[in-house]
């Protein structure tokens, strides 16, 4: 690898392969950026913008940001760290999270990421949508109420399972998760209890429908380590136990 590829990032000289985004070198380089919607496996999203990360004096996706020789980029700086706060509790206030309840309690990249920022309270007013769960599927369950529309289960559908069953439908707060079958719901479709798409989810909205809260809460991933400190360990990378 040429000298010439590298880039500054919090001050840390980082390498890149040509083509490598900001987030892909990082990654390579064991540096940590926070990010929901993005995953090494499949193309970048740029949805969810919490690796937000300023390259001089503009405020890009380190997702989809090319790195380039002597770009100079921060993204553990205050003003950042708010940002990102601000976006999770917003995050928050469009579902209906009710953690306590939840199957992914603990091993939840959302609820990781608001602890990992310090959020204490919800800052925006709920917005208490009206979401309709799909109990269809004799394997899965979807409860759309925890969905955060990063498309991870779309990419995986269409990319890895070659199905292309998952799907964003919608626009602004009317977006939200549908399936590609003729009645819409998962039920009707050739989704696997075992496709990728069905273990992607970084939060609690595709659960399957045995083998739920047999991990005690308490012995989760994230309830003895910060997100920050295992990075892109998701959930079928580790196993998979939801
Ligand atoms: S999906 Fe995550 S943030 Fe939402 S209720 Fe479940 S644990 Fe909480
Ligand atoms: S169901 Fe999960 S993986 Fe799919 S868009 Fe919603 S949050 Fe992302």
């Amino acid at each position: 690898m040429s000298n010439d590829l590298q880039f500054s990032l919090d001050g840390v000289s980082v390498c890149f392969e040509k083509g490598e985004t900001i987030m892909q070198a990082a990654q390579r380089a064991g540096i940590y950026l926070p990010h929901l919607c993005f995953h090494p496996d499949f193309s970048a999203h740029g949805s969810c913008r919490v690796c937000i990360v300023h390259l001089q004096g503009k405020t890009v996706a380190a997702c989809t940001q090319p790195a380039e020789s002597n770009q100079v980029v921060q993204s553990n700086t205050p003003e950042l760290q708010k940002a990102r706060l601000r976006l999770i509790q917003l995050l928050f206030a469009e579902g209906n999270h009710y953690c306590p309840t939840c199957e992914t309690s603990g091993n939840c990249q959302l609820q990781a990421l608001a602890y990992d920022l310090g959020m204490t309270h919800y800052h925006y007013d709920p917005f208490m949508p009206e979401r309709q769960t799909d109990g269809s599927h004799p394997d899965l369950f979807i409860d759309r109420d925890r969905c955060i529309q990063c498309d991870l289960c779309g990419r995986a559908s269409a990319e890895y399972d070659g199905k292309a069953i998952y799907t964003l439908s919608g626009r602004g707060q009317n977006t939200q998760l549908v399936f590609r079958s003729p009645s819409g719901l998962l039920g009707d479709t050739n989704a696997g209890a075992d496709d990728r798409a069905a273990h992607i989810c970084p939060v609690g909205c595709i659960l399957p429908k045995t083998g739920n809260y047999q991990e005690p809460i308490g012995t989760r991933l994230y309830d003895h380590h910060p997100i920050h400190d295992i990075g892109n360990l998701r959930k079928e990378e580790r196993g998979g136990s939801s």
